[in-house]
């Protein structure tokens, strides 16, 4: 047996963060059933929120960093927990106390974000490499919106074509836009998921500086992660602007009949429903939308969707993290996307994003499945 030990220290932090959250949970085990993981291992989330109430913590016990922070759980919980409040709480004493060891890829990712603004370790002055060909201004005070890319399609040569065609995209429909350029930093989403709230806070005042320095009143971006973050949480800390997802601006500039969707796409398409989209923010219909306005687009449901998604398994900072083959959520969902015919399994997430190509090329599908953004999508409609 692992040693395990109760620490006062640990009860303070998961007061801190969830408040009397821990003495509602009875015990239910509702969580465990419906998390994800117990779809490829054991995880009873149950006995870590107890663990969180007598604030004991297994030395060497890995179930601390593998919640994917999908918010299936919390939706379901009986009693209202905040299930994910005390996961980041328990990593935040792991972390803050040094009483365990933080995996070495997420402790080396947080390293990279702290120094350099980036997951990635990248230089800060190629932040805006994926740009320099499509003409972009750098946001300036007056300007309408800031778009914010995410630093994986600003740094990652692969998914770097969702910000080009979202660019694209924007230019077309005429669109007053500007970007930050070098002086964007990471959104922090994963580091505070993580648990280390120090350099979270820190990212987000930069960003906020950052922000008030150029005039930002709305922000458009392309990952469901910066969405959430710059939308739920960084009011608390004095950040307030307008933030829309890009799924919902490209809507409206469809609507608006300021982008044309005339050309066909004659494709069978799948649309995952990211957690930090859906089940976090309820945006459902409007990705569905863009889909459906797309001519010669045949739009089909996967197994789990809408509040039911299955998550990719990206979230809460697990994209930084290795996960063993057998135990990954997007192998999973590749083999439902084939089950239902797809061709296409379209993203709103460039987490997903990159777990799904991962998939595609380890299982040996790219014969079968792409996996397009729906900025890609929109793109090639027009
Ligand atoms: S579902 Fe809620 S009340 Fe039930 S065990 Fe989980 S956290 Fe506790
Ligand atoms: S948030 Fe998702 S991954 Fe985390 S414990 Fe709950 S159901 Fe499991």
């Amino acid at each position: 047996m692992p040693p395990v030990t109760p620490l006062k220290e640990v009860i303070d932090i998961v007061n801190e963060e969830g408040g009397d959250i821990l003495k509602l949970c009875y015990q239910c085990g509702t969580c465990t059933a419906v998390c994800p993981w117990n779809k490829v291992r054991n995880f009873i989330v149950r006995r870590i929120m107890h663990q969180g109430q007598l604030g004991l913590i297994d030395f060497e016990d890995e179930d601390v960093w593998l919640c994917a922070t999908c918010n299936n759980c919390v939706k379901r919980c009986p009693r209202g927990v905040e299930i994910i409040d005390v996961m980041r709480a328990l990593r935040r004493a792991v972390t803050e106390l040094g009483i365990a060891k933080v995996p070495d890829s997420l402790r080396i990712t947080i390293k990279n974000i702290s120094g350099v603004g980036n997951p990635l370790g990248e230089p800060e002055d190629k932040r805006a490499d994926w740009a320099k060909d499509l003409d972009v201004k750098l946001h300036t005070e007056g300007t309408e919106i800031l778009y914010f890319p995410c630093c994986i399609p600003e740094y990652d040569p692969s998914v770097q074509r969702v910000a080009q065609a979202t660019v694209n995209i924007l230019k077309k429909a005429g669109v007053d836009f500007g970007i930050l350029g070098n002086q964007a930093n990471c959104c922090g989403e994963s580091v505070r998921k993580a648990g280390d709230e120090n350099v979270f806070k820190r990212l987000v005042q930069n960003n906020i500086t950052a922000f008030e320095e150029i005039g930002v009143t709305t922000v458009v971006t392309s990952s469901p992660h910066c969405y959430h973050t710059f939308k739920n949480e960084y009011p608390k800390f004095g950040g307030n602007f307008e933030v829309i997802h890009s799924s919902q601006y490209l809507l409206e500039l469809i609507k608006q009949g300021r982008l044309k969707l005339t050309k066909e796409v004659n494709k069978k398409v799948a649309y995952h429903d990211p957690c930090y989209l859906g089940r976090h923010n309820d945006i459902y219909d409007e990705p569905r939308e863009i889909l459906k306005n797309i001519p010669g687009l045949k739009l089909i449901e996967l197994p789990y969707h809408h509040e039911n998604s299955l998550c990719c398994g990206g979230g809460g900072g697990r994209i930084w993290m290795e996960t063993k083959s057998g135990e990954r959520f997007s192998d999973m969902r590749i083999e439902q996307a084939l089950e239902v015919g797809a061709n296409v399994l379209a993203v709103a997430c460039p987490y997903c994003l990159l777990n799904f190509e991962d998939s595609v090329l380890t299982l040996d599908k790219s014969d079968f499945i792409e996996i397009k953004s729906l900025a890609e999508l929109v793109q090639e409609a027009l």
